[in-house]
């Protein structure tokens, strides 16, 4: 049969790629981003409980209102700002469900879209898919500082949206007041739609604030914001997260979800509203990464890789400049099939795969097996 792909360039995701390697060379996975520990047994608790109370079908369309409700407090305790649960907050599969809906909901052919590269990989298929244009900044290691000017530059009225994501996967960074600042500056009175992923808000390191878009008035009347409860309560395999925005966006962003995928998990909404009602559950996270981070970083201090350490997220980069000269594709796939550790290489998420050498691993794992990786990784 003949068919036009609609993203001729797209291969399978690096996460997969890897994920598959290192369970062939059953190799320690410090890859895709994801715990391998238990998420917390209270919610699992509750996740059976709304099971076994008869909460298995359809949930109502923009999600189960205590859980909406639940989410409008938590933008109020944090940040002191509000989202009116009836038409400003849709609980998703995943930030991913969410971030495709926003796109496919405002992004026309030609629509110029400006990325800050490297970027989580996600966003641009998205993009393409919808014949919008990606306009990519790419930033540069160690520490991908935004230049603004550069923004400017490129940032004109085809520009539809602006994706940002702070926390920051792949590279562990955070915007600063200043740089949203910068972003609520330039988007001011024009027509361009900001979608701000901030799945990692509560992993910020070092004394570093996340600085949420909904602070900032201006911005925040022109945002999305797209949130991951896999990422925050250790349990990304349940694909549950949320979206909320000013009710005229949402509008629009309601029209798509409702044919997209209409409602998500009706059991795990009912156990997150009742979770969520115990305010402390945020508070831990930050310090609790801090530590993993901090654990395997002391762990590899005298290895022969470089690195800055991550102010956020639950990923660290290091760069292996003085280890090897190869690609870094290549050096990931070696690093698994002959050493037996996986991690993730950074060009795959760069314009023109730019190659720093440099790669992510996720330290969201037991104590002890960011040790026997970092046994490993000193041997290079
Ligand atoms: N955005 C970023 C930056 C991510 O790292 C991820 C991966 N978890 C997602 C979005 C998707 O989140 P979810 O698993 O909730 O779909
Ligand atoms: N967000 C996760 C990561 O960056 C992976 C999610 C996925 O596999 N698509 O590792």
């Amino acid at each position: 049969m003949n068919h036009i792909s609609k993203l001729p360039d797209i291969e399978t995701t690096i996460f997969t790629v890897m994920e598959n390697l290192s369970k062939k060379h059953k190799a320690i996975n410090l890859s895709q981003g994801f715990p391998n520990f238990k998420s917390d047994q209270k919610l699992i608790d509750l996740v059976s409980k709304a099971m076994n109370s008869g909460y298995n079908q359809y949930a109502p369309m923009l999600g189960v209102r205590e859980l909406r409700e639940a989410i409008a407090e938590k933008f109020d305790k944090l940040y002191q700002t509000s989202y009116n649960p009836k038409n400003e907050i849709v609980v998703t599969a995943g930030a991913t469900q969410a971030i495709f809906t926003i796109i496919s909901a405002f992004i026309s052919p030609k629509d110029e879209v400006i990325l800050f590269k490297p970027a989580y990989d996600c966003y641009e298929p998205a993009i393409e898919l919808n014949g919008g244009k990606v306009i990519p900044i790419q930033l540069k290691y160690p520490d991908y500082q935004v230049d603004w000017d550069e923004v400017k530059k490129v940032f004109s009225e085809k520009t539809k949206m602006i994706v940002v994501n702070t926390p920051q996967n792949p590279c562990g960074t955070v915007f600063s007041k200043e740089d949203m600042q910068q972003l609520e500056t330039l988007t001011r009175n024009t027509n361009c739609i900001v979608l701000s992923d901030e799945v990692y808000e509560h992993m910020v390191f070092d004394g570093f604030t996340h600085q949420s878009a909904c602070l900032f008035p201006d911005l925040k009347e022109r945002t999305f914001i797209t949130a991951s409860f896999g990422k925050t309560f250790h349990n990304t395999g349940w694909k549950m997260g949320y979206c909320c925005g000013p009710k005229e966006l949402m509008k629009e962003f309601i029209k798509v979800h409702q044919f997209n995928v209409y409602c998500v998990n009706h059991p795990i909404q009912i156990a997150l509203a009742e979770y969520l009602k115990e305010a402390s559950v945020y508070k831990e996270l930050d310090s609790f990464y801090e530590k993993k981070r901090d654990l395997f970083l002391a762990a590899i201090t005298n290895s022969n890789f470089s690195f800055k350490p991550s102010k956020a997220t639950y990923f660290q980069l290091l760069n292996y400049t003085a280890i090897s000269t190869e690609k870094d594709v290549d050096f990931a796939k070696r690093l698994v099939t002959e050493f037996g550790v996986a991690s993730i290489p950074l060009s795959v998420f760069n314009t023109n795969r730019l190659d720093e050498k440099v790669l992510r691993f996720c330290f969201a794992k037991k104590e002890e097996t960011l040790l026997k990786a970092a046994e490993i990784l000193n041997t290079l």
